[in-house]
């Protein structure tokens, strides 16, 4: 059997590396399977792109839609375009999509109406907040989605409410985590570490990119202000999603204890993580990051689609508002924030049950 795996975004290539694997796994086992791997383009510089192939050893994609800029309709028209040109080209059994992304979405679009099947990897999940383009992505998406793969009970629950037939579900855990925990004994020190001599457990890791922080800049300075003003005097590292570059540039915001830096790759930004005190985030993907590093998280949301790294993780939901950052940041100080555990199946072994689930659905 064909299958086109699909990819556009950071998150995305994080996602797909433990799929590719398990596909070329299967194959050296002699199992009737190939593979195409797509780069829609959305993400196209080498700091959200070109390290995360490289450092997470994914094969040079077979084909790259250069689609990336431009508005949200853009790029879903530009995708959609180009992806049918190389549907047509290379015609498939399967076009496999992961995560909530525009591309994510075009891609099951485009498939769908050249009457190839779709299986959704991370299916299910909802924030039931129609403002976040994730949200949109994820819902037009599932709707057409042949083969449902998740990551949790509630995206089961999720997805029999909406209609989903159970023999269309499989539940199989997360691919983002089988990449976390294979790479770990891999995380390496980055630049910054030496250069301003941070210590185990003494320092914070900031990611802010949704735009309901971000687009707000009045209140992204507030919430700066507040997580320096409650942070004990440890040093603050950011490494700032190009999203988020422009708006910090025009607020001029400058601390010496918050350090703007560019975005990491995953083995540094992961490395980082694991050894920081709390990382505060917008996240969803860092959400399930900390959750199996037990590592404290706070998310600056109003609600998560991902509900279990709050109900079994490290992860606490706190809002928009920056007065939240106070009493967050004072439950953290004085020892008492939650010690978390792992859900079901995020055990490293996803991708190859999804890998055997397809081999099994197309088996002759
Ligand atoms: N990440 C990274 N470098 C960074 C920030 C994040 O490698 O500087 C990784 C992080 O470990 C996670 C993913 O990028 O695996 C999350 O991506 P993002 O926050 O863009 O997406 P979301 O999870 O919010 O959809």
């Amino acid at each position: 059997m064909k299958i086109t795996v699909v990819a556009g975004a950071r998150p995305n290539f994080i996602k797909i590396a433990p799929i590719i694997q398990a596909i070329e796994k299967a194959m050296n086992e002699g199992k009737r399977i190939e593979y195409r791997l797509v780069h829609t383009g959305q993400h196209y510089d080498q700091k959200m792109s070109g390290d995360f192939f490289e450092q997470l050893e994914i094969p040079e994609p077979h084909a790259n839609l250069e689609s990336g800029g431009g508005s949200q309709a853009e790029q879903t028209a530009n995708i959609m375009v180009r992806f049918e040109v190389e549907l047509l080209n290379y015609p498939t059994d399967l076009v496999l999509v992961v995560g909530d992304v525009t591309s994510t979405m075009a891609c099951s679009i485009t498939a769908q109406k050249l009457h190839t099947k779709v299986a959704h990897v991370e299916a299910g999940i909802r924030s039931n907040d129609w403002s976040m383009p994730e949200e949109i992505n994820r819902l037009v998406t599932d709707s057409i989605t042949n083969y449902f793969f998740t990551t949790s009970e509630i995206a089961n629950e999720n997805l029999r409410n909406s209609g989903v037939k159970e023999d269309q579900i499989f539940y199989v855990g997360n691919t983002m985590i089988d990449t976390l925990l294979k790479n770990r004994p891999r995380f390496r020190k980055p630049e910054i570490w030496g250069e301003i001599g941070l210590i185990d457990k003494e320092f914070i890791v900031i990611t802010l990119h949704r735009p309901a922080n971000v687009d707000e800049e009045h209140n992204l300075k507030e919430l700066l202000v507040e997580i320096i003003d409650n942070s004990q005097c440890l040093p603050l590292v950011f490494p700032v999603h190009p999203r988020t570059a422009r708006v910090l540039e025009n607020l001029g915001i400058s601390h010496p204890r918050l350090y703007l830096i560019e975005p990491l790759g995953y083995l540094e930004f992961n490395f980082l993580v694991e050894r920081s005190k709390i990382v505060i985030t917008d996240s969803g993907g860092i959400t399930e990051e900390t959750t199996v590093m037990g590592v404290p998280c706070m998310t600056l949301r109003d609600n998560t689609e991902r509900p279990e790294t709050i109900s079994v993780g490290t992860n606490e939901l706190i809002g928009t508002n920056p007065k939240a950052i106070k009493p967050a940041m004072e439950k953290l100080f004085s020892g008492h924030w939650k010690q978390g555990n792992i859900p079901d199946l995020w055990d490293g072994k996803t991708a190859e049950r999804i890998v055997q689930s397809i081999l099994e659905l197309y088996k002759e």
